[in-house]
């Protein structure tokens, strides 16, 4: 299938060294502030851009009722329970920590081919920063020329909608089959769970999620879906489910899945994808994949489908050039993606492939919620690349279906409370060391770790613990009173080995993993003062 794009910027290549040229002159820091204003009130243009606009839809994302739905209020629970197991099962930590092994390597690797990598994140940066702010202006804009081209688009509340649009629009089609390329927003809606319980056979043509598929698995990691599964499970896998026989070979195992899901892109009526950038002076989807199912997804069946929330508007097909080698090399430490496509409506008279019909389902689900919040706008940022997961100790170590969340590792616990409400989710911002190497890592300088302790704010302020409320009470107390203080600590350094024997309930999950330190004999002032009696108060 070819690309349309319009003009010669649209048959411009992408090429890894257009990147060094993108960045050289740029000044993000003044470009910040030409973007400065608040340009978020502009006159409404009919329901959605108004939401979109003035930020304050905000509906709160019903919880969906289909299966794969966490029953929030069981949601604590059940991730301090697995977190426990997790920790404990060292196989799994191994595991992934090897699998995590080749990813930092090669990430390094190909930091080094840029010029300079904080410039880079910096151009990037600017790019989803100037979009995100001016959505009211580029959203429009997008819309106009994707309809311009061809498609049709179809804004989305929340996952219910999205999710009633999408099944429309398959019956509409009189669809018996349908195919999916890799779309964490159609996870984040629960699609494959409604469309099945409406009868349609819908496959992942993605090879981690068709593995994750098969075994009846939500994805574990939103770049990397199966990278906790061996490749001897997947085997079996393939061979209970394929009948084919055993191997050991990456290839032919990759092999075994493409001739299993050939026949299925020609029987698709509808191909269902996700969109990693909207380009809005183009109107066109930017996809990038490594196996080259998307573009048989979106190019074979007679319906495309694509879903997308709506801040992945980017202005400039220029900014691509930044944001997919920074994509790339953050996500799977590659430099660039093996496959980079623009979408530009459905096929053309004259044209000899593409689909009949190209729709784009644009997804809010709370996005405007985080739009509305200048602390956590930046959020909406977020390319998905997966870096923030890749080097977060608390991923490391309780893996990603710990989080129950369809966005797993720092961004999904900063974006979670937000997408599924604060109350029943502000769990997962307290599961995180504070270490910051998300916000180091993030190719768009997501301040991550500091909204983890916005959330934990908030939550603190919306339904306070009464428990910690009086702890911290009791802290400012005694941290008020020196003398208080001292006599605490005294009685703390000697109860020590006490509380190691007893192991109280408050503390008995936190000594299940760890050992409490030898507590000194003196205090910290008593050996300050020692060495430096001259500050003796
Ligand atoms: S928050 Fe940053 S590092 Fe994490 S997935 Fe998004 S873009 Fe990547």
């Amino acid at each position: 299938m070819r690309s349309r794009g319009s003009g010669t910027r649209a048959a411009r290549p992408l090429k890894y060294s257009t990147v060094c040229t993108a960045l050289r002159g740029r000044n993000p820091r003044n470009q910040h502030r030409l973007y400065g204003r608040s340009r978020l009130q502009v006159a409404a243009i009919g329901y959605n851009q108004d939401m979109i606009v003035n930020g304050t839809s905000a509906t709160p994302a019903s919880h969906p009722t289909v299966s794969g739905a966490e029953l929030p209020r069981l949601a604590k629970k059940r991730f301090l329970h697995d977190a426990a197991e997790s920790v404990r099962d060292t196989d799994h930590r191994a595991f992934i920590r090897k699998a995590l092994g080749g990813y930092y390597v090669s990430h390094n690797a190909q930091k080094s081919r840029f010029r300079d990598w904080e410039q880079a994140r910096d151009a990037a940066s600017l790019a989803k920063w100037s979009a995100v702010n001016r959505l009211d202006e580029l959203l429009p804009r997008f819309v106009a020329n994707f309809e311009a081209n061809g498609g049709q688009v179809h804004w989305a509340r929340d996952a219910d909608e999205a999710r009633t649009i999408v099944l429309d629009l398959v019956k509409a089609a009189r669809a018996k089959a349908v195919i999916k390329s890799k779309c964490m927003t159609s996870e984040e809606i629960h699609l494959n769970a409604a469309l099945e319980a409406d009868g349609y056979g819908v496959v992942e043509s993605d090879l981690g999620e068709f593995i994750q598929q098969l075994r009846g698995e939500p994805p574990y990691h939103f770049v990397f879906p199966c990278m906790h599964v061996r490749r001897e499970e997947i085997s079996d896998l393939f061979g209970r489910h394929l009948g084919t026989a055993p191997t050991d070979s990456p290839e032919e195992l990759t092999m075994i899945a493409r001739r299993h899901m050939r026949g299925l892109y020609i029987d698709a009526d509808v191909g269902i994808t996700g969109a990693n950038f909207l380009v809005a002076e183009t109107g066109q989807i930017s996809i990038t994949e490594n196996e080259g199912n998307a573009r048989l997804t979106a190019a074979l069946p007679r319906v495309h489908i694509a879903i997308s929330g709506f801040e992945k508007v980017v202005e400039h097909l220029d900014d691509l050039a930044v944001l997919l080698p920074m994509l790339a090399t953050a996500g799977a430490g590659q430099p660039m993606t093996c496959y980079n496509t623009l979408y530009a409506g459905p096929r053309q008279p004259g044209e000899a492939d593409g689909p009949e019909e190209m729709h784009l389902v644009l997804l809010d689900n709370a996005r405007t919620a985080i739009l509305a919040d200048p602390e956590q706008r930046d959020s909406l940022h977020c390319i998905r690349c997966g870096a923030c997961l890749n080097v977060c100790p608390i991923f490391k170590n309780v893996g990603g279906f710990t989080y129950g969340t369809t966005y797993q590792g720092p961004i999904g616990s900063v974006i979670t409370p937000h997408l599924r409400g604060l109350a029943d989710w502000n769990h997962l911002s307290g599961a995180s060391s504070l270490c910051g190497a998300c916000s180091d890592a993030c190719p768009v300088r997501i301040d991550i770790h500091h909204h983890l302790l916005h959330n934990r704010r908030n939550a603190a302020r919306t339904s306070p613990n009464a428990l910690e409320k009086i702890g911290h009470k009791l802290f400012v107390m005694v941290a008020r009173r020196p003398w208080l203080f001292a006599l605490g600590g005294k009685l703390f350094r000697q109860t020590l080995p006490l509380l190691k024997a007893l192991r109280p309930p408050l503390l008995r999950d936190w000594l299940a993993s760890r050992d409490l330190p030898q507590a000194p004999r003196e205090s910290f002032r008593r050996q300050w003062e020692r060495r430096r009696p001259e500050t003796r108060v």
